[in-house]
Parts: structure tokens; sequence; C-alpha cells
């Protein structure tokens, strides 16, 4: 069963890329539900999959394995000075690297356009404003994202079963493709809250005000997220000889 899943969602991933590229709007819109049938039944195999507790096991499309192609290796425990290269973390699923102090988690992400976040009704976008405390992760129903370690910390306090643990770990994160958009002024009327309201020189210490003046935790850990998205883009890159 998981390899037609995986092979679904290689399908799904292939539409949405021909999706993003092509102009006409009759044709995307043809794109759309297709990938939205193929989003239903991936779905539909992932919920047999629970029904027959069984562990859901990780997609393989969804991440990156740390060990093949990247050569990274892991930390045990989660609370470990993290050394200045990328390193593993198996509870959580996640890369993580030091850069002046600062811990950066995340892992690859999904990268899709607005319209078709909207229009697919697709999850776990936003990241949930209950964290830790969020009643309805521990049934599967919340729609919005959960940070790795805040599942971690679930999982260790009893409050989320380790299958209920694996299968969010599963879910991966979706970014907006305006998540790398910048635009200060956004922030005064925040249309679009997946744009940044921080990071450019010019305006870095009008940035830091503003995030000061506002709960700016879950802005800074997407940030974080894109960061490590960034990186291991980068490290991809590399790892395929392109620099
Ligand atoms: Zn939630």
């Amino acid at each position: 069963m998981l390899e037609e899943i995986i092979s679904l969602e290689e399908r799904s991933q292939a539409i949405i890329e021909l999706h993003n590229e092509t102009e006409s709007d009759f044709i995307r819109e043809e794109y759309i539900i297709t990938h939205n049938a193929l989003v239903k039944q991936v779905q539909m195999l992932y919920e047999k999959l629970l029904a027959d507790n069984e562990s859901i096991p990780r997609s393989e499309s969804l991440y990156i394995e740390k060990k093949d192609p990247l050569g990274i290796c892991d930390i045990q425990n989660i609370d470990s000075i993290v050394p200045p290269n990328l390193v593993w973390i198996p509870q959580t699923r996640q890369y993580a690297i030091s850069v002046a102090g600062t811990v950066i988690r995340g892992n690859l992400a999904n990268i899709y356009n607005k319209r078709l976040i909207q229009s697919n009704n697709i999850r776990n976008v936003h990241a949930c404003f209950g964290r830790t405390e969020c009643p309805r992760v521990a049934t599967g129903t919340c729609d919005y994202y959960h940070y790795p370690d805040d599942l971690y910390i679930m999982y260790k306090s009893g409050a989320l079963s380790a299958q209920r643990f694996e299968a969010e770990i599963a879910k991966g994160r979706t970014f907006s493709t305006t998540s790398w958009m910048y635009d200060i002024h956004n922030a005064k009327t925040r249309k679009n809250k997946f744009m940044r309201t921080f990071g450019s020189l010019s305006t870095i210490q009008q940035d830091i005000a503003y995030l000061k003046s506002v709960d700016s935790k879950r802005e800074v850990l997407d940030f974080k997220e894109q960061v490590m998205h960034d990186l291991l883009v980068l490290a991809i890159l590399k790892k395929n000889g392109i620099e």
C-alpha cells in the first residue's frame, strides 16, 4: 500500500509542477481537478493504513532520507548541543544546524501557490495557535501545522499516542510560495499572512521593533523552517554537482 501512496504522491507532485508552469487557466483548472482526486486517494489510503492499526511509514516522496544522499550524522538527544554542520534528529525527523547560537530545525517542505492551497483545501500550511495545548491534534482532526518539536513534547508527556505522533510527523510541512516574499508594509495590513515582515538590510531595525510589538514566535519558527529548507536545497544541489 505504501508503494501505491508514494506513486500517487509523485504523480500529484508532478501535476503541481505542470500546474505551476502552465499559462492557460483552463488547463490549470484541469490539473487542479486531477490533483484533487489524487490527494483524496492518498488520504483514503492513509486512513486505511491507520484503521488497519499499522504505523504510518514516512513517505519517501515527502522526505529526503538523511544518510542517502546527504550523508549526515545523527544526534540521539534532542537537547544535544548542535555542532556547526547539519545533523539529523531521528525523534523529530528534522535536520538541525547551529548558526551564531541559533538552532535551526526543519526539513524539506512542499511549496504550493496560494491558489492551489485554497482550491484544494491543503492543510498544514498555517501553524496551529494551540501549539502543545491543541486539543484536536490527539484525534488527528486539527487542520493546522504542528511543529515536530511540539509534537515530540506532547508525545513524551503522553498527550499523543505513538501512532498519532508518527502520523502527525509524517504529514510534513507545506508552505505557500509567498512565504519567501518580503514586504514590511504588508505587516501593517497583514493581508497576506504568509509573507515575511522582516529581513531587509535597510529596514531591519524597524522590522525588529515590529516583531517585538507582536506575537512573532510562530513567524520566526516558520522562518527557521524555511531557512532549513533552503539549506537542504543547497546541499542537494551540491550533491548533484550544481553550485
Ligand atoms: Zn492544532
